[in-house]
């Protein structure tokens, strides 16, 4: 298959097209690293000054999608220990969280004393969403360039499960553990606001109605939420505009009692689904859900590309997917 030979965007990827030097038009579109470092700079400021102004008004600075991954418990010691907030983690638990991962959770938010909440849906609600979006497509094609189907539904409930504990709770910050490759800079600080919330609700909420029904709203907001006009927090990614090197955050966070799962695959630190999530994905669509922020960050200097490729061509464990399959009654 070809492959870009800048970053390592296959053939098969929607929109692709190469230079005569085999360079994709996703890197000949790259505006260079140190307009990137420039952009970082700017953004890291600007996190700084709302923060001057957001926090210690209420009980707590942030809520942390904590999902026990590498990346998200790093951002969640950042957030305590650097910037020095009081935060709520939240976990999602979707019911393939790695028995490793839930560990380090435990072990994570005792060592850094954080408030902690762990959100179970319905199994069985759960289970009916993962099993149509193993089978179609459910989301508009865009979002099949950045992930597959069944990370996309589960992102959209962690996403709509902390706005809506954060609007009820009066916390100005929702911040995500999202790699450099997965939050683009310019979107690493977002304020959300009803409109477009309500837009992006509809978006997800009512395929995911469509397969489980009306027991799904207790997962999004509802109209009292969309009232709280003057609460809507701001998205952030500390991620995105902070140095970002995978070594250097492994072993901080070993030192906190993180221990790599062993049970996951190369693309996820916590989730048991995703391995099956990507073998769907690839079998129907010819490259791997996780190539696109994964060759953003090869562009950016951020991975190796033979790291990177590594990541993408390591096969699914065989045994991993047979037990999702089993448990999801496929
Ligand atoms: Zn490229």
């Amino acid at each position: 298959m070809l492959l870009c030979s800048r970053c390592i965007l296959p053939e098969t990827f929607p929109g692709i097209k190469f230079d005569r030097k085999g360079v994709c038009n996703f890197c000949g579109s790259f505006k260079g690293q140190s307009d990137l470092e420039q952009q970082k700079r700017e953004y890291k400021q600007k996190f700084g000054d709302l923060l001057t102004v957001l926090t210690g008004k209420g009980r707590y600075d942030a809520l942390m999608a904590y999902s026990g991954g590498k990346d998200s418990t790093y951002t969640l010691y950042i957030l305590k220990a650097k910037y020095k907030l009081n935060v709520l983690a939240v976990t999602f638990d979707n019911g393939f969280i790695s028995s490793r991962a839930f560990t380090n959770i435990q072990q994570i938010v005792e060592r850094l004393d954080i408030d902690h909440i762990i959100y179970k849906p319905r199994f069985d609600i759960l289970k009916k969403i993962f099993v149509a979006g193993s089978k179609e497509v459910l989301f508009s094609r865009k979002t099949l360039d950045r992930a597959s189907t069944i990370c996309t539904s589960c992102i959209g409930l962690v996403k709509s499960i902390a706005l809506r504990t954060a609007l009820e709770k009066q916390i100005p910050f929702i911040a995500f553990g999202w790699s450099p490759g997965q939050a683009p800079i310019n979107s690493c600080i977002f304020k959300n606001n009803a409109f477009m919330i309500k837009a992006m609700q509809e978006a997800i909420k009512r395929p995911l109605q469509k397969i489980a029904g009306d027991d799904i709203a207790p997962y999004f907001l509802e109209e009292e939420h969309f009232k709280m006009t003057d609460r809507f927090p701001t998205n952030i990614s500390p991620l995105a505009f902070l140095k970002y090197d995978e070594s250097k955050i492994i072993k901080k966070i070993q030192e906190l009692g993180w221990v790599p799962p062993h049970d996951t695959d190369a693309n996820s630190t916590n989730c048991l689904l995703n391995s099956f999530a990507n073998k769907v994905h690839k079998e129907k669509y010819h490259y791997h859900p996780y190539v696109f922020e994964i060759a953003k960050m090869v562009r950016e200097g951020v991975l190796d590309r033979e790291e990177a490729l590594e990541k993408i061509n390591r096969p699914e464990d065989e045994q991993l997917v047979k037990s999702v399959k089993k448990r999801l009654g496929c």
